[in-house]
């Protein structure tokens, strides 16, 4: 291969030429300082190079050098607790390295530490035939994850020789293929492009709720595993509270959180955060299951654009050993905007406020990234990536082309309203204007594990707060007098389902994470007070006499931080409190 030269420099865009034969996508060292790029234009012998590294003393007349690799990401033990940057170059051994917390420029440092060895124990032996995606051995990588190592997606072959249970690098060889003559020595680390999807047998239909534990999200507008979400939201309305609180609480095995954002330091107090936080599913440190992907402030705006493929590559490998992966992506506009950044200076046409015509096609293939399936490999597996990604629309403004494109792709809408933030109202989810297409395909697990009522509770809150902005809106325009008993009633629902129900602190010990039980019992108890309520007020009785006499109200209110999860019998206590006030009004009324 024939190394370029390179004839311009543009901030992160190099144009090189000498270029021939080179491959789109291909990984260039740019200059003596041996820069790390890609190629994203090609024209005669001229390679665009977008640059991943600061650009600044690069000149024309100095070298690229070519790898003829496409960027790629090392797969295997030593993600998990890691810090990597948007190349996946791990952020903690860099600073160790240079005695920085930023990356030098021009570092070379391997994603997975070369020194360090596994515990590897085989699963194969001698003779066995491998396809591809099948589990070779395991590693006990943390206390909460086993490590599954798979045939790539690329080799197959008969057994030719298998390590014995001991510890190894992952450089080093673990077991020998015979793939039609070909001897392939296999080891605990792969790589894959992370442009292109890791392949998978089938797509499946999700079905099982992503469970987060914050009531808005879980019981109003699902997510499912194998499902996709975007929540936009203007600054200060919470987006960094709820990606946090995914990141969490949610009940993915895996969790990765991308950070593309211009938020490289605050990220880092997050994560010096992190190792402290306890995963509520298991109580193990919360970091045995995460991995970050952080673009530090002082990387330029190329790594953001490669860093939530790097994301979504981790999560498809962990996809494939049969896990349910969660990638948080913070935020896609800054992503969407590095893009507008190298477009223009690549000379290219915008289109819709600067953005690239392909900005559309490259957020559905992103999307299109997620899903739940049937894993490669001979044995039945499944796993899933779920896509959860903040948006962040300058001035709030929900029809710009990243939302409202974003919107076409995804299938959960969590939209963050400045109105509801400004009133404390947290998580500040606007519930007419969020959706999701998952209840009805999430609702058959809810009624078979924690309700059988749950789809018609969750209805009728959904009818309640619709109708209520409705009645708002009449009251607005005719007054308060205007209004029915039974309407009058329904704006006292609701006010009981946004108190006791929607509004949920996440920073209260007992209420940051509600169970599904517990979630259900909370709902049970408003459909319950309007079981109750609705035949007194269509015998006469007013809804001011309802809202006098049932005090307990208030209690149920309270019952978000007061009743912890494993203390659920506690509501039964509520239940019988408010049955017998409806009772005794019921007698006064008569
Ligand atoms: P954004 O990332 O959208 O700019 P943040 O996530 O930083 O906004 O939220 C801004 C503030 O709103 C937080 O500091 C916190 O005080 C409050 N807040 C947001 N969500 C919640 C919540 N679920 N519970 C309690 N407070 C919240």
């Amino acid at each position: 291969m024939e190394n370029g030269r390179i004839v311009r420099v543009n901030g992160p865009l190099v144009v090189a030429d000498n270029m021939k034969n080179a491959q789109m996508y291909e990984v260039v060292e740019v200059g003596e300082m041996r820069l790390v790029g890609e190629i994203t234009r090609i024209e005669g012998d001229r390679a665009f190079i977008q640059v991943y590294e600061d650009t600044s003393g690069i000149k024309p007349g100095e070298t690229v050098y070519r790898t003829g690799a496409p960027l790629s990401a090392e797969l295997g033990p030593g993600m998990l607790g890691q810090i990597f940057d948007g190349l996946e170059r791990p952020l903690g051994r860099i600073a160790e390295l240079i005695n920085n917390p930023f990356v030098a420029r021009g570092v070379k440092v391997p994603s997975l530490d070369r020194q360090k060895k596994w515990h590897f124990v085989p699963r194969i032996k001698k003779g066995d035939k491998l396809s591809p995606g099948d589990i070779i051995g395991t590693v006990q990588e943390t206390g909460l994850i086993e490590h599954r190592i798979l045939v790539p997606p690329n080799k197959h072959g008969t057994v030719k020789e298998v390590v014995k249970e001991g510890d190894y690098t992952v450089e080093e060889t673990i077991a020998v293929l015979d793939m039609e003559g070909d001897e392939v020595p296999l080891t605990m680390m792969q790589k894959w492009p992370v442009r292109i999807p890791r392949p998978f047998k089938e797509k499946l239909e999700p079905s099982e709720p992503l469970l987060t534990g914050v009531r808005v999200l879980d019981t109003i507008f699902p997510l499912a595993k194998g499902g996709t979400a975007a929540i936009p939201g203007p600054f200060g309305a919470g987006k960094t509270v709820t990606l946090q609180s995914l990141a969490k609480w949610s009940s993915a095995k895996i969790i990765i959180y991308v950070g593309c954002g211009e938020r490289g330091n605050e990220m880092t107090d997050e994560l010096r955060a992190f190792p402290t936080l306890k995963d509520p599913w298991t109580g193990r440190p919360l970091l045995e299951r995460t991995i970050l992907v952080a673009n530090t402030s002082n990387m330029p705006v190329a790594a953001r654009e490669a860093s939530i493929y790097v994301g979504v590559t981790l999560g498809e490998y962990f996809r494939d050993q049969g896990y349910d992966v969660l990638v948080v992506a913070d935020s896609t506009t800054r992503w969407a905007e590095a893009l507008r950044d190298l477009g223009g200076r690549m000379e290219e046409m915008p289109a819709e406020e600067g953005f690239p015509s392909y900005l559309a096609s490259r957020l559905a293939e992103y999307y299109e990234r997620a899903g739940k399936v049937r894993t490669i490999g001979s044995d039945e597996r499944h796993g899933s990536v779920t896509l959860a990604s903040a948006v962040s629309p300058p001035g709030g403004d929900f029809t710009e082309p990243v939302t409202s494109n974003t919107l076409r792709f995804v299938r959960v809408f969590w939209p963050l309203d400045v109105n509801l933030a400004r009133a404390r109202h947290f998580p500040a989810v606007n519930w007419i204007q969020g959706f999701s297409s998952y209840v009805d395909l999430v609702a058959k697990w809810w009624t078979t594990n924690v309700d059988p009522d749950w789809k018609t509770m969750r209805d009728f809150m959904v009818k309640t707060l619709i109708r209520e902005d409705e009645l708002k809106q009449i009251v607005r325009l005719v007054g308060p007098e205007s209004l029915a008993e039974k309407d009058k009633l329904a704006l006292e629902e609701a006010r009981i389902i946004k108190e006791a129900f929607l509004k949920q602190n996440a920073y209260d010990e007992i209420d940051a994470f509600a169970s599904p039980q517990k979630q259900a019992r909370m709902m049970r108890l408003i459909y319950l007070y309007h079981q109750l309520a609705q035949p007194l007020v269509e015998k006469g009785i007013t809804v001011k006499q309802i809202t006098e006499k049932i005090t307990v109200v208030s209690d149920i209110i309270r019952s978000k931080a007061s009743i912890k999860n494993d203390e659920l019998q506690k509501f039964d206590e509520l239940e019988k409190t408010l049955k017998s006030q409806f009772e005794q009004l019921s007698k006064q009324g008569a």
